[in-house]
């Protein structure tokens, strides 16, 4: 009897050192666990493939949905050099005699780009910061505010544009006034509103405008949303 309670007591002393290590065990694989999640999130950005599912007008690249690495672009040259998706040149065209029927002088500042391109804009803009004094890390932050991480600007797909101003026939201001009333008539949608910037994750950008074509451009318009907002009505 006394044997078998000595025993019993082995027993039980057995398991709860058993209990122990099984409950140390879980706890280094959950906090493994929660390291490795971490380096993934830091580390490497976390982000979906945009994808073509709405339409090649409704391809949705921002921050958190990056461009295919095998997206194809046929392009066109504007008479100043700069380069759109040919798809969008009839749209682009028309909206630009309207704008120039009104009184407007007005140009294609910016078309196409490469993601070479749009890596050199990023490099120089943060090359700027530093030499302005902020660090390296400080300067990437801000850089960032003002130029899109290659693989997330809209440039890179050929069918987004930044509209300038010739100011010696128009001031900015009217330029843009113009496009925010009529972009939407030729298929074309002001990008980044101020109202916007916390779903865009760009800062108002009154010059920069996107094809979307006329329906989508004249919903967006119309109810006052941006592309993500559309985005997500059209896939509810
Ligand atoms: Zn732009």
């Amino acid at each position: 009897m006394r044997r078998y309670t000595r025993q019993n007591f082995h027993m039980i002393w057995i398991l709860c050192m058993l209990v122990v290590v099984v409950l140390a065990c879980m706890m280094t694989v959950n906090h493994i666990a929660s390291a490795i999640d971490l380096t993934s999130f830091s580390g490497s950005k976390k982000h979906d493939v945009a994808n073509e599912d709405n339409g090649w007008n409704l391809i949705l690249v921002n921050r958190d949905n990056y461009i295919p690495d095998d997206y194809h672009v046929e392009l066109m040259e504007l008479s100043n050099g700069e380069k759109v998706d040919s798809r969008i040149y009839p749209n682009l065209q028309e909206m630009f005699n309207a704008a120039r029927a009104d009184g407007l002088g007005l140009h294609v500042a910016a078309g196409y780009r490469t993601q070479e391109k749009q890596q050199q804009l990023l490099d120089e803009k943060t090359e700027e910061y530093k030499n302005e004094g902020y660090s390296k890390s400080e300067a990437d932050e801000l850089a960032r505010q003002w130029v899109a991480i290659p693989g997330t600007s809209e440039h890179q797909l050929g069918i987004a544009v930044d509209i300038n101003a010739d100011t010696t026939k128009s001031s900015s201001d009217d330029v843009y006034n113009w496009l925010a009333q009529h972009g939407h008539e030729y298929g074309f949608i002001k990008r980044y509103p101020s109202d916007k910037t916390d779903l865009t994750g760009v800062i108002n950008e009154p010059w920069h405008y996107r094809y979307v074509g006329e329906e989508a451009a004249q919903i967006i318009y119309s109810q006052g949303i941006c592309l993500e907002e559309y985005i997500d009505m059209l896939e509810e």
